[in-house]
Order: C-alpha cells, then sequence, then structure tokens
C-alpha cells in the first residue's frame, strides 16, 4: 500500500494509519451496482478498502448514465454487465483493490456463497425482497450490513448490525406496498450520491473503529428541500418482538418468500429466472438465433432483438437468466423467455 495515496484520509484523526490498515484489510460485498452501488463502489474502491466483490445481474442501459457513476456510451453499445463494467473502471482508479465482480442475480440458493468471507454488506439493490434476503442472511452469519434507498430526491440509511441494533425486520414485518417506484416518481442522481455517500461514512466508521463505532439512527434526506431528519432506532432495538432477531425465522433465506421473476424498477424490463439454475453455451445460442433477428455477443451475455418481435430485446445470461427489455408485463415476458430460450 502506498500510504501517499491516501495522505488526506491518514490526516483525518478518526481513521490515522492504523484505520487505513484496517481499511486495506476489510472484505467487503456491494450487493447490486446499480446508482447507488457504483457510487459506493467508486468511494470504497478510492477510500483503499482491500477487497471488494460487486454483485449485480443487469447490464449497462443508456437511462442509467444519468446518475450511474462508472459507467460510460461505450459500456451501453456494448452490452456490458454492470459488474464487469464497473469492475474494470475501479480497477483503473485504484489497482491496490481486489475486485471481484459476479455477474447474477442474488437469491436464496447463492447469497450465502456471494457474501461468504466479507466483513460488511453494502445494500446498493433496488428492491425490498433484496434487502429482507440481505437481513436475514446477516444475522444468520452476524454480518452487518447498511441499507440504502432512494426515490424521486428522498432517501434514507440505516445500519444493521446482528444482535447489536434492530433488524430491517423489527423495522418493517415484511415488503412494504409499491405505492411509489422510481418508475412513477423518478430519481435524481444527487439524492442518490448523498445516501451513497451517508453509506460510505459509516461503513468508513464501522471499519477503522474496528466495529465500535455504530450509528444507530436512521437518517431519513430530501434532497431537493435540503432537509435532513435523523430518527434514533434505540427504542425500537430494546423493545424489539421480532421474529427475525429475537427468534430465528428466515422467510427469504430459506426460499418461502421471494419470486423467480421481477420487473425491473425504472426499465421497462422483466428479468425472467429459471428454478433450476444451468449453464448455457452462449456461443452455441449465438448460432441458433442468427436466423431470427439481430444479435450481439459477449463474454457475459447475449443479445437478440427479435425480428418478429421488434419492440422487445432479449438479454441471456450464462446462468440461464434472461432480461427482457420493452415490457413490464411478466406473462408476456414468461412467453417470449420460453419461445427463444431452450429449456
Ligand atoms: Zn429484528
Amino acid at each position: 500500500m502506498n500510504p501517499d495515496r491516501y495522505r488526506k484520509q491518514i490526516l483525518f484523526q478518526p481513521i490515522g494509519s492504523e484505520g487505513q490498515q484496517r481499511l486495506a484489510s476489510a472484505r467487503v460485498a456491494i450487493i447490486g451496482c446499480g446508482a447507488l452501488g457504483s457510487s459506493i463502489a467508486e468511494t470504497l474502491t478510492r477510500a483503499g478498502v482491500g477487497y471488494l466483490r460487486i454483485i449485480d445481474r443487469d447490464f449497462v442501459d443508456l437511462s442509467n448514465l444519468q446518475r450511474q457513476h462508472l459507467f460510460t456510451e461505450a459500456d451501453v453499445a456494448s452490452h456490458q454487465p454492470k459488474a464487469i463494467a464497473a469492475s474494470q473502471r475501479l480497477q483503473e482508479i485504484n489497482s491496490e483493490v481486489t475486485i471481484e465482480p459476479h455477474v447474477t442475480d442474488v437469491h436464496s440458493g447463492n447469497i450465502a456463497s456471494l457474501v461468504h468471507s466479507c466483513d460488511l454488506i453494502m445494500d446498493g439493490t433496488d428492491n425490498f425482497e433484496t434487502r429482507f434476503l440481505i437481513n436475514d442472511i446477516a444475522l444468520e452469519t452476524s454480518t452487518p450490513w447498511i441499507s440504502g434507498g432512494v426515490i424521486a430526491a428522498r432517501g434514507q440509511v440505516f445500519t444493521i448490525v446482528p444482535q447489536q441494533t434492530a433488524c430491517l425486520r423489527c423495522l418493517l414485518d415484511g415488503e412494504p406496498p409499491q405505492t411509489e417506484t422510481c418508475d412513477t416518481s423518478g430519481v435524481i442522481g444527487p439524492a442518490v450520491n448523498i445516501i451513497a455517500s451517508l453509506q460510505c461514512t459509516r461503513a468508513l466508521q464501522w471499519i477503522t473503529s474496528a466495529g465500535s463505532h455504530i450509528d444507530r439512527r436512521m437518517t431519513i434526506i430530501d434532497a431537493w428541500e435540503g432537509s435532513f431528519q435523523q430518527v434514533d432506532l434505540t427504542s425500537l432495538w430494546q423493545n424489539r418482538d421480532c421474529p427475525a432477531c429475537t427468534g430465528s425465522e428466515r422467510l427469504w433465506l430459506s426460499g418461502k418468500r421471494g419470486s423467480q421473476s421481477t420487473a425491473l424498477c425504472g426499465r421497462n424490463a422483466v428479468q425472467i429466472a429459471p428454478a433450476d439454475r444451468r449453464t448455457i453455451d452462449l456461443a452455441a445460442q449465438a448460432e441458433q438465433w442468427k436466423p431470427l433477428g439481430q444479435i450481439s455477443l459477449n463474454p457475459f451475455l447475449l443479445w437478440l432483438q427479435p425480428q418478429e418481435s421488434p419492440d422487445h430485446e432479449i438479454h441471456l445470461f450464462r446462468d440461464g437468466r434472461a432480461i427482457i427489455k420493452g415490457t413490464e408485463d411478466l406473462a408476456l415476458a414468461r412467453t417470449l423467455y420460453n419461445r427463444y430460450v431452450p429449456s
């Protein structure tokens, strides 16, 4: 580690040389590398966190560039998976950091291996289903996680340290009804950056203090109004009656809750994930698809714009998942999947 790179950060008294060493030894998983995740990944890479595992299921879309750090028009043109595009850019920013990208969706069957050997999980997701799954694995493995969420110009951050703070289920019994999404209300870059920065500040505090600095408040912001609000969650923890952290219920980790098909927020796209996970030979599939329309292949996914359905695009990943662009109708997306992807 070249200390000159981190000189200004080491000069900051609460971090110092010892804190910098702790950052260099830290292992962090970032789940979701969209707006929040890419901003978090960049900040932690520049800060010198030694190891980052970046997990994302999606590819870079033109509508992402308004707010998602790290991505470029070239990534859009080549249908780059976000985890791969982000990793390449991050490695250019700081070659001392070990970056491990994973192009996959997170589900109950793989989350244990995806967070294995990480000291901290950063929430870069855009949906409650994945957050509840993270909450379950965090409680199960005693791994802290820092939750963040943004919609329009508003957002909130809170820290979950198993058996030391309230967990997500202390706060919410289940996935709240989606009365508002970034599809209906949009989202602005500055709000995302504020929330990602607050999450990263908490990560730096947790890592450099060796786990002794825990912020037990939920921070709620409205970037447009310029308002900050702090809600102390200590009493929620003290009076908890939570099936997940006082009991040991793991509804999402056990697979009792969760779905195989999901509309991707703000994307006019649906992900279809087959129950039987399998590896697809994308090059062979490309040969099959050639007569059917326009195709494009990179090492991680195969893209098809079918002649007979030109308003839709199919992005097929090696693990058998597909993201169908051009619809939010789950049934239509499943029909297209079954028509084009061999079972
Ligand atoms: Zn709880």
